[in-house]
């Protein structure tokens, strides 16, 4: 069964800082606001940056005003840049290939993405012709990280990522029919959709809200405490300081760590397998 393999996949996709050499500190811009005291334009160091590409402050990013720098999660893109795409040699040793890795890097974010969600799905019981189409849709991605820099540049991602994204609702569509036809009363399929609702600050915590449809929904702030999350479909969604203190997020589809490090949870919080439960959460 492919599904083992695919659940594998989607839980080895994670940083490993110790492989990288600080792309995330250096390729990206900081805008100054809530989650970050300074501003930091795209390929600069940040003044943080240490010369093992640590960071100087790493046990203190929230008190320092860092917020910003412990959501942020590259699933596992940044060490793949550094050792793969370009074999070990680091911007800071050799300067010329800098602007090209920094750019290379969002690049590989976005591939290490949607490899996440079509691992995912395939971990799902949904049917073998939708599997194979995911299987496919897979091994293509997969592929696409070994490219050199110059073929990654030229990608046009968004190409794939739409024909990935109607393989995707395909696959929860399917687990979210699966289980509405087992919840108790009369609501309709099209009752659980909030897909790109506007849910900012909404109060619904201990709530039933299984195999409801969160797509791209704005859920900042929200107070989900308690609440059933099972089968619920995350994708897209911002889920910017929702609490989800005591929710049941086991079973819910298509969330990344990054989603998560930006909530507030708990250590009751249930989580998917391949979501790391935040240290904020518990500190
Ligand atoms: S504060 Fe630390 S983690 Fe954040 S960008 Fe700077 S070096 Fe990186």
């Amino acid at each position: 069964m492919y599904n083992e393999t695919a659940k594998n996949i989607r839980e080895g996709l994670t940083a490993d800082c110790s492989k990288c050499f600080g792309l995330c500190c250096t390729a990206l811009n900081i805008i100054a606001s809530s989650d970050f005291p300074i501003n930091k334009p795209a390929g600069t160091p940040c003044m943080n940056l240490q010369s093992d590409y640590s960071c100087q402050i790493h046990s203190q990013l929230r008190e320092k005003g860092f917020k910003g720098c412990t959501v942020f999660d590259c699933l596992g893109a940044g060490q793949v840049v550094s050792q793969v795409t370009f074999n070990g040699q680091s911007w800071r040793d050799n300067p010329k290939i800098g602007e090209k890795m920094f750019h290379v890097f969002p690049i590989m974010e976005q591939i290490h993405e949607m490899i996440a969600y079509a691992s995912e799905a395939l971990s799902y019981d949904i049917s073998s012709a939708l599997s194979d189409e995911l299987i496919e849709k897979l091994k293509e991605l997969q592929k696409l990280t070994k490219l050199d820099a110059d073929e990654l540049l030229s990608l046009d991602l968004i190409m794939y990522r739409f024909s990935l994204n109607e393989l995707l609702t395909a696959a929860s569509d399917s687990i979210r029919e699966i289980t509405i036809a087992k919840l108790p009363g009369t609501k309709k399929a099209k009752d659980y959709n909030h897909a790109g609702a506007d849910w900012m600050g909404k109060k619904i915590k201990c709530k039933d809200l299984r195999a409801t449809d969160f797509r791209g929904a704005y859920l900042i702030a929200a107070d989900m405490r308690n609440t059933d999350l099972r089968a619920v479909n995350f994708i897209g969604a911002d889920l910017r300081d929702a609490d989800f203190s005591g929710a049941d997020l086991s079973t819910s589809m298509f969330l990344t760590q990054m989603q998560i490090n930006s909530a507030k949870g708990d250590v009751k919080t249930k989580l998917p397998s391949f979501i790391q439960r935040p240290s904020h959460w518990i500190n």
